[in-house]
């Protein structure tokens, strides 16, 4: 497997090394399709660390993360969780989304997260000590409008935290054009316009374009979808169901490609 492609937007590369060397909890907070996850992904594979990444959801659960017994024919076992694996083994464990996972999962992070980096396991009674590699890594979308899970104060001050943005758009553009081979003139456009419906905070989007939606629209153009209808799929039907802000921006970004 290559290195996975990541375009560094500024100091982050040298920012997460030496986060990794001290085993400083992280945090990587910004929009959905800026880049986090690409950017743990590749930072594991260039540190030659294994990355176990978890996608939170409402029912994610402590004993997801940590383990629980099952029955294996007459006998219960006790099976280690992906949190419980990258302690003892010593990877990174990306929780994608953590406001959206259950408080106690917060709970249970808690000690692994100051100067004992250890983790309770009630189940078993047993308190089990980090292995010197393991790093825990976390995502949070800080979505500043409605519809988006808080994360407490008292939990974002036990990691070192950066933020991610749209890029800016000679950047943006470069990423299209490595992502998926499409022309520079044919990225510039589609950059151009994202700039533009990123500007229009009165339609009250939840949610704007984002990079990845944009890396979609370029994919299927490389792959001989109309232009037109490219961004009709992939950038404006996955923002709004509105159907009136629909028409709207098909009308306004069939004027920009
Ligand atoms: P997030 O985890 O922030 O929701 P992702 O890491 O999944 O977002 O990014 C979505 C897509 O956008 C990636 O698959 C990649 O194609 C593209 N992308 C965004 N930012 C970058 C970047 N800086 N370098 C390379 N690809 C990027």
């Amino acid at each position: 497997m290559h290195i996975p492609y990541y375009r560094a937007i500024a100091k982050e590369h040298e920012v997460f090394e030496h986060a990794y060397t001290c085993k400083i909890p992280f945090l990587l907070k910004g929009p959905t399709g800026t880049g986090k996850s690409r950017f743990i992904e590749h930072m594991a594979y260039k540190l030659k660390t294994k990355l176990i990444t978890i996608s939170c959801h409402e029912e994610t659960s402590s004993t997801d993360l940590i383990g629980r017994f099952i029955l294996k024919g007459a006998e219960t076992i006790w099976l280690d969780g992906p949190l419980t694996t990258a302690i003892k083994e010593g990877h990174i464990l990306y929780l994608d989304e953590i406001a959206e996972a259950r408080p106690d999962v917060i709970v249970a992070i808690h000690s692994l997260t100051d100067h004992r980096r250890e983790l309770f396991i009630d189940k078993l009674g047993e308190t089990i000590k980090a292995h010197p590699d393991f790093m825990l890594v976390a995502s949070f979308n800080p979505g500043y409008q409605r519809g988006f899970k808080e994360l407490k104060p008292s939990t974002r001050q036990r990691f070192a935290a950066i933020s991610f943005h749209y890029p800016e758009a000679k950047i943006e553009t470069e990423i299209l054009v490595s992502e998926t081979g499409i022309e520079n003139d044919v990225a510039k456009k589609l950059v151009n316009i994202a700039t533009k419906i990123r500007n229009l905070t009165e339609l009250g989007l939840t949610e704007t374009v984002s990079t990845r939606l944009l890396v979609d629209a370029a994919k299927l153009i490389h792959a001989g979808l109309p232009k037109r209808l490219a961004v009709h799929v992939a950038i404006v039907e996955p923002l709004t169901d509105d159907l009136e802000v629909i028409q709207a921006l098909k009308d306004l970004s069939d004027l920009m490609i």
